[in-house]
């Protein structure tokens, strides 16, 4: 059944001829937490969903200062000259924290933003992290069903959000600073495990110390067993600011592709990705049903006390809350 409004078929219509203002207006829609925009928000996205899935998703992340913003501006521009129409999304960790932004200010991506070609949005603002992730999914959905065909999706080396973004995106690249150590960090979070290429940047500034780097970044990856056996992730340097490097990163993006297409684990995947994704709103979803159940919400201070006291065990109050949802 066709449930769409007159406002959301032309919203729907709108995005598939790739209308800027369409899609800005259509992630505003996903970004509210007013229930019924929620609602409205689903709709239009099911209507376009037979457009969505057509983009290389990227993921960029590194640390404030990596040259994060300069690279993507240049690899921008010139996927802009190759043909290429993209977007970049971020998902920033410090904004829902803090409320302000690590990566939203206004003056990054000046020359990009102007371009006709390129869709810029910075990080939803509103809720917790993975409200955040969520909103960002499905922003990059919409951009997809508008005919982007690069989404970069750019988050800052803090926390949780790196494999939030590795998550959603197809390939995850790590951008790194020409300092020894700092691999170490990386290593010891974890983080190494997701990279699926570790980009140096700022080349430029010391070609000895780059190349130690990326020595040290080798053997670490070489350590590891590879998420996919049919790729081992690339280390590679570049100067984002001097704008070399530019078409060799993107000729490993392409590689990555064709390898995991021809093996039929790039659409496993997005499926796996797909997935996960519907079990976290899932549980999150049960979750805020459970918490705002009156009768649990009834007994669930004395049971807690009573767990705390010792006199009732973890699970015997847990089994007992849960039964409430059942009447
Ligand atoms: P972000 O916080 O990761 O987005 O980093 P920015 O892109 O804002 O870059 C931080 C600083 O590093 C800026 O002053 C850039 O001009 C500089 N920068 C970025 N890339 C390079 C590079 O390849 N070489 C040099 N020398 N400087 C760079």
């Amino acid at each position: 059944a066709n449930l769409l409004s007159d406002a959301d078929r032309q919203l729907v219509d709108g995005v598939s001829l790739g209308q800027r203002r369409a899609l800005a207006k259509a992630i505003t829609l996903i970004e509210s937490t007013r229930a019924d925009h929620q609602r409205r928000a689903q709709q239009v996205l099911t209507a376009l969903l037979p457009k969505t899935g057509n983009a290389i998703r990227v993921g960029i992340s590194g640390v404030p200062g990596a040259g994060k913003s300069t690279f993507i501006e240049a690899l921008g521009v010139w996927l802009i000259e190759q043909g290429k129409k993209l977007a970049v999304l971020a998902v920033d960790p410090s904004s829902s924290v803090s409320g302000g932004s690590i990566l939203g200010d206004k003056t990054r991506m000046e020359l990009l933003s102007q371009r006709e070609e390129a869709f810029i949005r910075p990080s939803p603002s509103a809720g917790s992290l993975g409200g955040v992730a969520e909103k960002t999914r499905e922003a990059m959905l919409l951009c997809e069903a508008a005919g982007y065909d690069v989404i970069i999706i750019e988050t800052v080396g803090v926390g949780q959000s790196e494999t939030t973004v590795a998550g959603m995106v197809d390939m995850f690249c790590l951008l790194q600073l020409p300092n020894a150590g700092d691999d170490l960090q990386a290593i010891k979070k974890g983080i190494v495990e997701i990279a699926d290429m570790v980009v140096i940047n700022k080349a430029d500034i010391d070609k000895q110390a780059t190349a130690v780097v990326r020595a040290q970044w080798r053997n670490a990856l070489h350590m590891l067993r590879p998420a996919s056996k049919n790729w081992s992730p690339p280390v590679i340097a570049l100067s984002a600011l001097h704008k070399q490097g530019i078409t060799e990163f993107w000729a490993e993006v392409e590689k990555f592709r064709e390898i995991l297409r021809s093996t039929g684990e790039f659409e496993q995947k997005r499926q796996h990705q797909s997935l996960a994704w519907m079990w976290q709103l899932i549980d999150a979803g049960l979750r805020q049903h459970f918490r705002l159940h009156p009768r649990v919400q009834e007994n669930l201070p004395a049971l807690t006390r009573s767990v705390e006291s010792g006199h009732t065990t973890p699970a015997a109050a847990a089994y007992a809350l849960l039964d409430y949802l059942k009447h």
